[in-house]
């Protein structure tokens, strides 16, 4: 064995003693570290020829590259939308990785059926049905890419031929239409040859972004009884609106279509009485793509995609070898997702849920959508700032009051992360520039709602 190796082996207890105390350096360090932090990398090194062992590598990473990351995991660290990792959650990640399983097959350890244990819990967080089943990927993206991959293979069920067999091209024109898709359909269509420009963006509910009902119909009625792909969205990332889920799904009695949500985030405004109505009829969707890592507050990589039609799915990603054998009733991840090998993420998810359950879970939730409307009524009340959008769930949309330029929006996104207290990000929203604030982390209180108004106001003057 190489002497770094054994070296790290024969010292592991000493040594992964000193990665956790390294770990508490980062949490506990967490509440001055800054939310954000303009990137300066170091300069290269080259390849170590001969290793340093942990000790040398912790060293290095301490001081080439952990000064540098941002404050992602804090409450005040408010851009894209974000969750941070509970501490069981963390527990889950770290003994992910210590254990090491795969949970591909199921022919060599129970690991697979902890994943199912996992996904039958989150359906019934969400509220679906047991028809929904569902698999473990790396992200939303990946999860749109798995419910949108079914909706192809459906559109050839529709036509009599195998997508996964026969090819894309196959299927002559496809049809996707949407209200205020998420970036991540455009680039799931690019990856399924189905072309980002297929995407017929149907018109919004004015000043709404949910779409406008009679106008999804019309577009549906056109296509004069072809099957389409609808995808509806379940929380946009600008104002956090909701398309009608049930009556999309309604429409489905009249035009034949495959319904994929979106609810990478949205799904999650179940978990708040107030707010749950919003996602009446996800139930009945055909696919349905929700992000952990976002309001789970699991570490990334981690969302779960949800389908009716598993069957289609095994059509799709079987990787069929005599030594994973054929998918069957009940096939194994290995025929359900993009990958084959992979980590057990979905025992993040697993400790999550059995450390703080329903009721933990929901209140990190509704403390996140009161801390966004305490943010919203102060923003309402600071007269250089103007709000483009009621805080509908979890995120505040606002701009200046006075002209609201690209260059002055991205001045003041520069100026917040640089004085280190809060991160937003810039977006444009009906041809405006803005800000988002996005709660979405579990450590987010009131106080640091406080101090996110005050830095707000330092960075106006
Ligand atoms: C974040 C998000 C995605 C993409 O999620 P990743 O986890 O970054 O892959 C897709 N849809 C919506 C609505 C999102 O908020």
């Amino acid at each position: 064995m190489n002497p770094a190796l054994a070296a790290d082996l024969a010292d592991l207890d000493r040594l992964l003693s000193l990665v956790r105390d390294r770990a508490l350096h980062g949490l506990h360090g967490l509440d001055r570290r800054p939310a954000a932090v303009a990137p300066v990398p170091p300069l290269p090194l080259p390849l170590p020829g001969q290793g340093s062992g942990i000790e040398g590598a912790l060293a290095a990473f301490g001081e080439r590259w952990e000064p540098g990351f941002s404050g992602s995991a804090g409450p005040r660290y408010l851009g894209f939308i974000t969750g941070g990792a509970t501490p069981a959650a963390l527990a889950g990640d770290w003994l992910a990785s210590a254990y090491d399983q795969n949970p591909t097959a199921g022919i060599d350890s129970s690991a697979p059926d902890l994943e199912r244990e996992a996904i039958g819990w989150l359906r019934e967080l969400f509220g679906l049905d047991t028809v929904q089943q569902g698999a473990f990927v790396s992200g939303a993206t990946m999860s749109n890419f798995v419910g949108l991959a079914l909706a192809r293979e459906w559109l050839g069920e529709q036509k009599g031929l195998r997508v996964g067999e026969a090819g894309v091209a196959a299927l002559g024109p496809v049809r996707v239409l949407s209200g205020a898709p998420h970036s991540s359909i455009y680039k799931a269509l690019s990856m399924l040859g189905i072309g980002r420009q297929t995407l017929q963006l149907i018109p919004k509910q004015p000043g709404r972004e949910a779409v406008d009902l009679a106008q999804l119909e019309a577009a549906l009625q056109q296509l004069g009884g072809e099957p389409a792909i609808v995808v509806a969205n379940a929380g946009t990332v600008n104002t956090v609106d909701f398309d009608d889920l049930a009556a999309i799904a309604a429409l489905r009695e009249r035009y034949p279509f495959w319904l994929h949500v979106d609810a990478a985030f949205g799904a999650f405004a179940a978990l708040s009485p107030a707010h749950a109505h919003l996602t009446t009829g996800l139930d009945q969707a055909d696919s349905v793509c929700i992000d952990l890592h976002k309001w789970l507050n699991v570490p990334y990589d981690s969302a779960v995609q949800f389908t009716r039609r598993r069957d289609l799915q095994a059509r799709v990603f079987q990787n069929a070898a005599a030594y994973l054998g054929m998918p069957g009733e009940n096939p194994d991840f290995v025929h359900l997702t993009p990958e084959n090998s992979r980590r057990l993420r979905a025992l993040a998810a697993w400790f999550a849920l059995s450390a703080y359950g329903r009721e933990g879970h929901a209140e990190i939730v509704q403390r996140n959508i009161a801390c966004a409307r305490d943010l919203g009524e102060r923003i309402a009340q600071e007269p250089r700032l103007r709000l483009l959008a009621p805080v509908r769930l979890n995120v505040v949309c606002f701009t200046l009051s006075e002209d609201p330029s690209e260059a002055h929006v991205q001045t003041l996104v520069r100026e917040l992360r640089d004085a280190g207290e809060v991160f937003m990000t810039p977006s444009v929203y009906e041809g405006t520039w803005c800000l988002r604030a996005a709660f979405s982390n579990w450590r987010t209180t009131h106080e640091d709602v406080a101090r996110v108004m005050k830095a707000l106001q330092a960075a106006l003057l």
